[in-house]
């Protein structure tokens, strides 16, 4: 569309502009168009704010929706959708468009074409309908107008508002006919905004366009696949037959979305949240199964497996109780309720204590101790693991350094990493200002990274990761083997240690047998001069065994839970390595 048809489209709108005050109300800023008077239903009303509860059921429909994304997301979103009249030959024509766009609390209104629900005839203007329908160009225009309205300009797919409307299609058939059943899947691509801050957003934009490819070629025809915004993409399923097929096609698209991408000859691999609601008669909104299945997503994203959910009524509640810790959360810091705790590694050639591990505990002041497994995942998806990574970091440093001057030992600190903090782009100069900080030498610092942190884009995170080395920092892969467990890449990154999850150890049995991956682990982390500590070490036959397999170093209830600073200070003075080799002997 050219900027002149565009302009004269526009000019021929009158355009409401709000501000978003308490829960419900808006603040009209600016002129008060004519159209929107014949919307309020109370009289009298007040002609300055608008009460989402006393308008008609669209300007309703539109602005719930609306809080509802911004409460969500707390960020700036474009929001369209069209009012759909049919005419004698079955053709869609657009009578009344709304554009809402939020950006700093305000909402913007556009009516197209000035028509209200109850009495478009009254209200059409003949300079609106000469605008949208009459000179060729015009028409054009209106029709790139209604396309951009219902279909994605990035990808082509439908986008949310046609969705919306199938949704309506959906919901009415399954009221009319209870053996019809359809479902909604709601699909997050995982650390999406990494590719695009580590590729670029021409790769992002690549990537977005060729999972919607892959999500076209899945489908049905029947079944309609939509961009929804973002990185998030839905998928009409209808009809279905119940959670069984459900299951049976999400497997199937979610086994080709999460295949490899080439892009700028780069293999790009995702990983997905995804959320189903399942439509029932016993849905009356779009509105309420799109919610769903978006709650499905956010327990799915909680439950941390990478997998999806199912909406059940139960997960409302967990939602809720979601959104509180996350705001609890946000204070946390600030009113030190968060502890570090230190686990001891030790050395299995000599029982010596060589390095701690800190692991962060919430004292939260009325659900009592947290564990990292009930807030972390909350923490990275709010953004707040930046913050909270730092000070973890800090105070961890900061109690390594004073435990080295006093036993004068060079015992290291490994400190987790989260997948958000490798992607911050002020990662190597915070770590550095924090060593400065606590007069911490480089090496008494070891960072433990996950192998889901890097697989997505190798060569990021490699070149990352070597920047952080270049200070003098070690390297710890914590976690192997529960991840892609993917051997090959690990020479590809400057690793200096590694731990074999606690699910490998726990396959030592009592009667000694030794496992065949851990042997095949060790002798690989060898061959390329990576030492090797083993994680959940609670029995003396597992540091025996590990111990002749050899492993150099352990970490277990064995030796002793994580416990506070105050308590390692009890082992630091009681030297803790002849009762460790007693304890094998
Ligand atoms: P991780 O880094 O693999 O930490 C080891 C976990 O195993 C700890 O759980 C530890 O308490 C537990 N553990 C150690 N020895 C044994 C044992 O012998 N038996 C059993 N059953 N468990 C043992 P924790 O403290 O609950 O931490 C869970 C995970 O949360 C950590 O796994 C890590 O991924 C994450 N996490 C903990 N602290 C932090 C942190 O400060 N930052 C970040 N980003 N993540 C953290
Ligand atoms: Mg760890
Ligand atoms: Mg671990």
């Amino acid at each position: 569309m050219t900027q002149a048809v565009l302009a004269s489209v526009l000019s021929a709108l009158e355009i409401l502009v709000l501000e978003h005050q308490t829960k419900q109300s808006f603040k009209v800023i600016g002129q008060i168009p004519s159209w929107y008077q014949s919307l309020v239903r109370s009289e009298p009303f007040d002609p300055a704010t608008i009460q989402i509860t006393n308008t008609f059921p669209f300007l309703t429909y539109f602005l719930e929706d609306a809080l509802q994304f911004w409460q969500v997301r707390q960020s700036s979103l474009i929001k369209s959708g069209l009012w759909i009249e049919v005419d004698e030959s079955g053709t869609e024509i657009p009578l009344e468009a709304l554009a809402i766009n939020i950006v700093d609390r305000k909402i913007l209104l556009i009516s197209l074409s000035q028509t209200t629900y109850t009495e478009k005839s009254v209200l059409i203007q003949q300079g609106r309908e000469n605008a949208l329908a009459q000179s060729a160009e015009r028409k054009r225009a209106a029709e790139q107008l209604r396309h951009s309205i219902f279909y994605d300009w990035l990808t082509e797919l439908p986008n949310q508002s046609f969705i919306r409307l199938r949704l309506v299609d959906a919901l009415a058939q399954v009221q009319e006919d209870s053996t019809y059943s359809f479902a909604l899947l709601y699909i997050d691509i995982k650390h999406f905004k990494a590719i695009n801050t580590r590729l670029g957003l021409w790769a992002g934009d690549q990537l977005l366009m060729q999972v919607a490819q892959r999500l076209s070629d899945q489908i049905r025809s029947e079944d309609i696949a939509a961009r929804f915004g973002g990185d998030d993409f839905v998928v009409l399923l209808k009809p279905i037959d119940g959670e069984q097929e459900t299951r049976q096609v999400t497997d199937r698209i979610r086994r080709q979305l999460l295949a490899p991408y080439l892009i700028h000859s780069q293999e790009i691999r995702i990983q997905l949240d995804m959320g189903i609601a399942m439509g029932t008669a016993l849905y009356q909104q779009p509105e309420d199964v799109i919610r769903d299945a978006c709650t499905a997503l956010e327990y799915a994203k909680g439950a941390g497996a990478g997998d999806y959910a199912i909406f059940h009524q139960t997960m409302h509640l967990q939602s809720l109780t979601r959104m509180q810790l996350e705001h609890d959360l946000s204070r946390a810091i600030w009113q030190d309720e968060l502890r570090v705790c230190y686990q001891p590694i030790i050395s299995l050639a000599d029982g010596s204590l060589q390095a701690f591990e800190a692991l962060v505990r919430w004292q939260h002041p009325t659900l009592g101790l947290l564990s990292p497994d009930q807030f972390i995942a909350i923490a990275e998806d709010s953004g707040l693991i930046i913050p909270i990574g730092a000070w973890i970091l800090r105070e961890a440093c900061r109690q390594i350094q004073s435990w080295r001057e006093r036993v004068n030992v060079p015992l290291t600190m490994h400190v987790n990493l989260s997948a958000k903090q490798l992607d911050q782009l002020d990662l190597f100069k915070s770590i550095q200002a924090i060593l400065a900080e606590t007069h911490l030498e480089p090496a008494g610092l070891k960072l433990e990274i996950t192998e889901s942190m890097v697989f997505n884009n190798l060569e990021y995170a490699a070149a990352v990761l070597r920047q952080i080395k270049s200070l003098g920092i070690q390297l710890s892969m914590d976690d192997f083997g529960t991840g892609y467990a993917s051997l090959s890449y690990l020479h590809q990154l400057p690793i200096d240690n590694l731990k074999i999850d606690r699910s490998f150890v726990e396959t030592i049995n009592t009667s000694g047998a030794e496992s065949e991956i851990i042997q095949a682990v060790i002798q690989l982390a060898h061959s390329l001069q990576i030492d090797v500590v083993a994680e959940g070490v609670e029995t003396v036959e597992q540091a025996y065994h590990l111990k002749t397999l050899g492993c150099e170093y352990a970490q277990g209830y064995l030796f002793s839970r994580p416990v506070e600073a105050s308590e390692v200070e009890k082992f630091l003075d009681r030297n803790y390595s002849p009762l460790l080799e007693a304890t094998w002997i």
